[in-house]
């Protein structure tokens, strides 16, 4: 049939989604150069573009982070599983699929508490024969919902280095959430010689375009922090990180050289467990 253009189809919504308010994952998803949005996230998410001119670029550089972690963790430090909060939409390739790729046996729990991501956790969980990808539904401001998952323990040997990943999640908590409290919770559950890696969005590079982001986003009725160097090194607790520290996303062992790191406004940074 032709579209006439003068009413757009109105938009369908799986069950048990929400497309009036909006939501990070689909905003995320929007700025990827996904489908899964609506019109009330693409709202906020072209407000925050205009806030700042290259959030799509940011979007974009933190998921190359997510490639080289994984590939670093798998590759370099050995790690065969992996706790994932706040997956997001599928986006190829996932972190299993990273890991896969470079040891099949590799085992992967994602959790997510947006119901969007619940719809596409089929597509999370195509596994090789030799690993496992799993999904839970739960929420980070309740760390036990997650650690006493049986999901958690039938994928993962807590006995074994776990890569806990929490890439861009962190800055949807409120301080009166206290993230710091739960991801140290979540820390105290991992075995040593577990890996934690964080990606946190700042205004230390760019204050003036970070503060427009946020009052965008708050003013649309969601938390959206931006966090100092400080408060984000602050996730790892006692942690030792690994080279090259905290940084600038896009200086995260970079593998071509960057012209401007601080042009992505997210710290980057990843930390083994003593
Ligand atoms: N980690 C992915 C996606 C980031 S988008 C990546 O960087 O590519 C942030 C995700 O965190 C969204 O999918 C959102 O639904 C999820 N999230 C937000 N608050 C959460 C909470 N309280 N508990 C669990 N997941 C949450």
């Amino acid at each position: 049939t032709q579209d006439s253009g003068a009413n757009p189809p109105a938009e369908v919504a799986p069950p048990g989604v929400n497309i009036n308010v909006p939501h990070s994952a689909r905003m995320y998803d929007y700025w990827l150069g996904g489908k899964d949005n609506f019109a009330v996230d693409r709202a906020v998410a072209e407000a925050i573009v205009q806030a700042i001119p290259g959030m799509r670029y940011m979007a974009g550089e933190n998921r190359k982070f997510v490639h080289r972690a994984a590939r670093d963790l798998v590759a370099k430090e050995g790690v065969r599983q992996f706790l994932d909060i706040g997956t997001g939409i599928p986006t190829r390739p996932n972190l299993h699929e990273i890991a896969q790729q470079l040891a099949p046996e590799a085992r992967v729990v994602y959790v997510d508490n947006d119901p969007i991501v619940l719809v596409h956790a089929r597509a999370l969980m195509i596994s090789t024969e030799q690993g496992r990808s799993e999904y839970i539904s739960a929420d980070i401001r309740e760390p036990q919902s997650i650690l006493r998952d049986p999901v958690l323990a039938e994928t993962l040997d807590l006995t074994q280095p776990v890569g806990l990943t929490m890439i861009a999640i962190l800055m949807l908590l409120s301080d009166a959430d206290d993230p710091w409290a739960l991801v140290a919770e979540l820390r105290d559950a991992m075995p040593s010689g577990s890996l934690l890696a964080i990606t946190h969005p700042t205004g230390d590079f760019n204050p003036e375009e970070m503060g427009q982001a946020v009052a965008a986003a708050t003013g649309a009725g969601m938390t959206l922090v931006a966090r100092t160097r400080d408060e984000v090194q602050r996730f790892f607790g006692d942690w030792e990180m690994l080279d090259p520290g905290l940084v600038p996303v896009s200086s995260w062992r970079p593998d071509e050289p960057v012209a401007n790191p601080e042009a992505a406004y997210y710290w980057a940074g990843v930390a083994r467990k003593p």
